[in-house]
C-alpha cells in the first residue's frame, strides 16, 4: 500500500517543491511566483534632479508649453482655487536624440519633485499579469510620492492601437497592460499633482484611448534643432569642455544641419576625445571638424586605401 499509493504521492510533492523553489530563485529575491499581483520590480524616484531648463538648448517652445506644468507643480493653490485642473499627461513627440528626456527630467528638476523614468518595453514582461502589475506599482507609488513626474519612455511599445492585427494572437499581454494604463491615468486625481510626460517618435501608431483629453491629451513637439538651435545647443555642451580660441560654433552648426542634440552633443566629446588623443589640453576648431564627419560619417578607413591597380579595376570596364 505504501509502495502503490503514499511513495508517489510523496515523490510528486517534493519535485513540486523544488521546481517551485528554483523558479522563486530564478525570479529574484523577494519574488513569489505565485503572487501575480504583485509585480515585485522595484521603481526608484530619483529625488534629487540638477538638470533645469538651462541645460536644455533651444525647444523654446517646448519648454514654453511645460513651464505651465512647472508652475502648477510649484503653485497648485493658485489652480485649484479657480477649478481649474492641469492635463494629466503631455506627450512628447519627435525624433529619437532631440532632448526629450532630458526636457522631462528638466520639468521634475525645475518643480523640484521627484521623477519616475521608465521605458515602455519594461512593462512587456514574461508572465501574462506582470505588465499590468507593474503599472499598478508605479502609479501606486507615484500616489505616495506625489506631486511627482512619470515618465514614460518610448510609450509605443505599450501604447501601441489595438485589435489591428487579430490573427496574430499572444498580444493580449500587451493590451492588458494599455488598458491598465488608461485605468490608472483615468483612476487618480488630477489635482494631486501627478504628472505623466510620455515620449515617443510614432505618434501615430498609438492607440486613440491614450490620446483622448484626460490622458496624453497636449501634444508637445521636439523637433530636429535649427542653426540657432544647434549652436545653441554645441555652446550648452561645450561649456564642461577647455575649448581653444579658435572656436567658431557657428562653422559647426552650419556644417551640422540635419544632427540631433545628441549628435551634437556626441561630436563635441569626439573633439575632446580626439585633442586628448594628439595631446592637447584645450579643443580646438580642426577637431571639431574632424568629428562631424566621425559622428555622421564614421571613423577614417586608414587601410581602405585603393592601390592603382584596384583603381583601374572600378574605372575601366574592358569589353
Ligand atoms: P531622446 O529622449 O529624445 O531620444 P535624449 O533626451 O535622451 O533624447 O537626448 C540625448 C542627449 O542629447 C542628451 O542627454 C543631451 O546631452 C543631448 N541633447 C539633446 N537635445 C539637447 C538640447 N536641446 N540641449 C542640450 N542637449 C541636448
Amino acid at each position: 500500500f505504501i509502495l502503490m499509493w503514499i511513495l508517489p504521492g510523496l515523490l510528486f510533492y517534493i519535485i513540486w517543491r523544488q521546481t517551485s523553489k528554483s523558479l522563486q530563485a530564478r525570479l529574484g529575491a523577494g519574488g513569489n511566483f505565485m503572487s501575480f499581483g504583485n509585480s515585485g520590480a522595484k521603481i526608484y524616484a530619483d529625488s534629487d534632479i540638477k538638470t533645469t531648463f538651462a541645460d536644455v538648448a533651444g525647444q523654446n517652445e517646448a519648454k514654453e508649453m511645460l513651464s505651465e506644468i512647472v508652475n502648477f507643480l510649484h503653485n497648485p493653490q493658485k489652480y485649484t482655487d479657480i477649478g481649474a485642473s492641469l492635463p494629466k499627461g503631455a506627450l512628447l513627440v519627435g525624433p529619437p536624440g532631440t532632448g526629450k528626456t532630458l526636457i522631462a527630467r528638466a520639468v521634475a528638476g525645475e518643480a523640484k519633485v521627484p521623477f519616475f523614468a521608465i521605458s515602455g518595453s519594461e512593462f512587456v514582461q514574461m508572465f501574462v499579469g506582470m505588465g499590468a502589475a507593474k503599472v499598478r506599482d508605479l502609479f501606486k507609488q507615484a500616489n505616495e510620492k506625489a506631486p511627482c513626474i512619470i515618465f514614460i519612455d518610448e510609450i509605443d511599445a505599450v501604447g501601441r492601437a489595438r485589435g489591428k492585427n487579430p490573427n496574430m494572437g499572444g498580444n493580449d499581454e500587451r493590451e492588458n497592460t494599455l488598458n491598465q494604463l488608461l485605468t490608472e491615468m483615468d483612476g487618480f486625481d488630477g489635482k494631486k499633482g501627478v504628472v505623466i510626460l510620455a515620449a515617443t517618435n510614432r505618434p501615430e501608431s498609438l492607440d486613440k484611448a491614450l490620446l483622448r483629453p484626460g490622458r496624453f491629451d497636449r501634444r508637445i513637439p521636439v523637433e530636429l534643432p535649427d542653426l540657432k538651435g544647434r549652436v545653441a545647443i554645441l555652446k550648452v555642451h561645450a561649456k564642461n569642455v577647455k575649448m581653444g580660441s579658435d572656436i567658431d560654433f557657428d562653422a559647426i552648426g552650419r556644417a551640422t544641419s540635419g544632427a540631433s542634440g545628441a549628435e551634437l552633443a556626441n561630436i563635441i566629446n569626439e573633439g575632446a576625445l580626439r585633442a586628448v588623443r594628439q595631446g592637447r589640453a584645450y579643443v580646438t576648431q580642426a577637431d571639431l571638424e574632424e568629428s562631424i564627419e566621425v559622428v555622421i560619417a564614421g571613423y577614417q578607413k586608414k587601410n581602405a586605401i585603393l592601390t592603382e591597380a584596384e583603381k583601374w579595376t572600378v574605372a575601366v570596364s574592358y569589353t
